[in-house]
């Protein structure tokens, strides 16, 4: 028996063991994939697959609560990746280098400044660039700029290095790792979450569950969320190499966005297709990414194509994140992170740990509680949902 069983280990799963531990919960994950915590190994979830931008507010064309949880994501970021770092040894390739939204027109750029107005006034740092000043910041930009605004506050990380160090600082803080288990259903007991069943037919007992399956959540029977309220978008990534460090920020720009590395790689991403889980890389997209990729960057055309991969957000109809205790009592929910979760990660589980403890959150979550799908995807169930997981499943 653990106090707390989470249900996958991406890096919203990973943060909350990590929070609920560092509380001293006795934590495990339940994770399909194999995991090793020895800081190598891979997965094949979104956080893997992930461009790493922490962009609270490069994407943030109005003020809503969304933004507001990503910039305190964000926030979250500075506190906890040093901290991580230091305490695994790995560089997880965390940058507060800035991000820089371009435009190759007018009226483009009138409406990146349009959309910038209410963080002016709330008070947000950001500054509106000319073409020139916008190549004084990152000379490999294209003289077809004609300018933009920079965000310098906002950041990026390697996601995989993060993903092998919070999976090393979770080992470290006693994590227990169950790994190559696929649950398939919660367990319900007197009316309270109690455990889950593993696909083999075992079953693993915890005092609370987290479930931080992403854009698997609705594969899991006894849940209480609507069938197909978190479902996969597909995103395609084209990662370049010039073999030498080209940009510093983050650079969005018409049909791209240029998520670069120290090392000279440049990822460009991202298309989103609701193709189901149905992996892979199409010709389409990678000429597409790369071709706004080269007029944004014009060097890039002499690159190097070193990977090519999809990934799989965890979107919701009303693309808000899932969190906090829904249908079933014991179960919190921490998933449907579509586009940020991996921005989104540390704060959510220090949402997570807070919420386990019957504690206030340190983020209002009333715009993203789990009942506001049954409301608006409509009253269906999941089969196995909660009505028969409370009759004892
Ligand atoms: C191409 C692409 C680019 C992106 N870029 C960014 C970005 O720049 N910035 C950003 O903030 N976000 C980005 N995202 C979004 C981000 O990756 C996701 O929102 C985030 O990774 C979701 O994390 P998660 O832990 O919820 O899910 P995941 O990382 O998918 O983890 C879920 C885990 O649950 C496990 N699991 C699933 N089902 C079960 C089961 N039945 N039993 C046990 N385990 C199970 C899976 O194996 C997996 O390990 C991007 C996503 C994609 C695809």
């Amino acid at each position: 028996m653990t106090d707390v069983v989470v249900i996958g280990a991406g890096v919203v799963g990973c943060a909350s063991a990590i929070a609920l531990a560092r509380r001293g919960a006795s934590v495990r994950i339940v994770e399909r994939a194999g995991v090793e915590t020895s800081g190598e190994g891979t997965g094949d979830g979104a956080s893997w697959a992930a461009a790493g931008i922490l962009g609270a507010q490069v994407e943030a064309a109005e003020d809503n609560p969304l933004v507001r949880l990503c910039l305190e994501g964000r926030a979250r970021y500075a506190v906890w990746a040093p901290e991580i770092a230091a305490s695994t040894g790995l560089d997880v390739g965390y940058r507060r280098a800035g991000a820089l939204h371009v435009a190759l027109d007018a009226e483009e750029r009138e409406e990146i400044v349009g959309h910038t107005a209410w963080q002016v006034t709330s008070g947000l740092t950001l500054e509106p660039v000319d073409g020139r000043q916008a190549r004084a910041i990152e000379p490999e930009i294209s003289p077809a700029v004609l300018g933009g605004v920079r965000f310098p506050d906002d950041a990026r990380i390697d996601p995989p290095s993060w993903m092998r160090a919070l999976r090393l600082s979770a080992g470290q803080a006693g994590v227990q790792f169950h790994s190559g288990s696929p649950v398939r259903k919660i367990l319900v007991s007197e009316g309270r979450a109690s455990g889950v069943l593993l696909e083999d037919g075992a079953s693993l007992r915890g005092g609370k569950l987290v479930l931080a399956a992403g854009c698997w959540t609705s594969q899991i029977e006894g849940t209480g969320l609507p069938v197909g309220a978190v479902r996969p978008a597909r995103g395609q990534i084209v990662e370049l190499s010039t073999g030498r460090r080209l940009l510093d920020h983050v650079i969005y720009g018409p049909g791209c966005y240029l998520s670069p590395r120290e090392d000279g790689r440049v990822l460009i991403g991202a298309t989103t297709e609701f193709v189901g889980y149905e992996p892979g890389v199409t010709a389409g997209a990678v000429r597409d990414l790369i071709s706004a990729a080269v007029r944004l960057v014009p060097v890039l055309a002499s690159a190097s194509v070193t990977r090519l991969w999809s990934g799989f957000r965890p979107y919701t109809q009303d693309t808000l994140p899932v969190l906090g205790e829904g249908a079933v009592r014991g179960l919190i929910l921490a998933t449907g992170h579509f586009r940020n979760g991996v921005l989104l990660g540390p704060i959510s589980g220090e949402i997570v740990a807070a919420l386990a403890a019957g504690e206030r959150p340190p983020v209002d979550v009333a715009p993203f509680a789990p009942d506001r799908l049954r409301v608006e995807g409509g009253a269906q169930r999941a089969e196995g949902g909660a009505q028969r997981a409370k009759e004892g499943a």
